[in-house]
């Protein structure tokens, strides 16, 4: 009698032989091997984008010749996760594959095998908006331009509001550039649906933490909007407004909302405006997402930023 037929896996297949199934990932995820889903679609393996914690970043193509059909791929490792971050990861999939907007990384496809998880994604440019704040030289980005970023982020920031999620890790080394110089924001590790917030866990990245998660009140859509200052703040001046050495001189400044704008007086008085509303300590006093589109530090760029010359500017700028 013939064998059975293993279980349809994505495995990593080589043309010229058949690979054990698991074998070290660095030896089959290369460029020139495929990778083949449940569902029999292949992914061909084009370059290795980059690492995360428990993750490996391929850039992949559908159509092994044609630039049209590249997308990323992100495969996350089972054995490298706890069981608790299991069932994160699991939300982390369910939450960004239900999202579809134009300044969102898009999530077309997931699949798992016994030791993976393989997430197909938008291909985005190899760098973040931390990327091109660091590419500065310590001057920051221009107003113009920042604003124009910040626009696309509100934009993202306001249709998952709207779907009652919140993304908790706004900040710029999560904000990819995508392929048209556009923002795509990225990296749901850390949304949760509104409802599901727990008060008194808190998670996200110290330096854009607000007072009230600190103060384990919670985090809300405030808490966002103050994310948003911290973000425009290192936009302009390349540094996060609390950042210190130490978390917890960090976190006391946060608490006592000490930044100032002394070594940076070359920044806009609505510009410092917009950063001190997200920045005001009292949530309840902070303004919502949708009235940032409103603040007189955006209304002075909406024309512009439809004009070509900045859109220009911009590109040079990631270029
Ligand atoms: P992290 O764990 O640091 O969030 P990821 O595991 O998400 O990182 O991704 C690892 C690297 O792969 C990133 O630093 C980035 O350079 C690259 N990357 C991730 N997603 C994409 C994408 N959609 N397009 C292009 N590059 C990406």
């Amino acid at each position: 009698l013939p064998m059975p037929m293993p279980m349809p896996m994505p495995v990593m297949l080589n043309h010229l032989h058949a690979p054990p199934i698991y074998h070290s990932p660095e030896i089959y995820w290369r460029p020139g091997n495929v990778i083949v889903s449940p569902a029999r679609d292949e992914y061909f393996i084009t370059k290795f984008l980059g690492k995360g914690g428990f993750a490996e970043c391929y850039s992949v193509r559908t159509r092994p010749c044609e630039r049209d059909f590249d997308f990323a791929m992100k495969i996350i490792d089972k054995t490298r996760v706890k069981d608790v971050s299991l069932s994160k990861i699991y939300r982390e999939i369910r939450l960004h594959g239900h999202t579809d907007h134009p300044n969102i990384v898009k999530l077309y496809k997931s699949f798992e095998d016994e030791r993976h998880f393989f997430l197909l994604m938008e291909l985005c440019r190899d760098e973040t908006l931390l990327c091109l704040v660091n590419r500065s030289e310590g001057r920051g980005l221009p107003e113009v331009i920042s604003a124009a970023y910040m626009r696309e982020i509100l934009s993202a920031v306001q249709y998952l509001l709207a779907k009652r999620i919140l993304h908790r890790d706004l900040k710029p080394g999560n904000v990819f550039i995508g392929k048209n110089g556009g923002v795509r924001l990225g990296d749901f590790g850390l949304a949760i649906e509104m409802e599901q917030a727990n008060p008194h866990s808190f998670s996200g990245t110290p330096n854009y933490l607000a007072p009230e998660i600190l103060n384990k009140k919670g985090h809300s859509e405030k808490s966002e909007v103050w994310a948003l200052g911290c973000m425009l703040f290192c936009m302009l001046t390349t540094k996060p407004p609390f950042e210190t050495d130490h978390l917890e001189n960090t976190y006391k400044r946060i608490r006592q909302n000490d930044y100032s704008f002394h070594k940076h007086p070359y920044i806009s008085k609505t510009a410092r405006n917009f950063i001190a509303n997200c920045l005001e300590p009292d949530p309840v006093l902070r303004p919502t997402v949708n009235q940032l589109f409103y603040h007189a530090w955006m209304v002075q760029y909406q024309n512009m930023s439809r004009t070509k010359s900045v859109n220009d500017i911009r590109h040079e700028h990631v270029d």
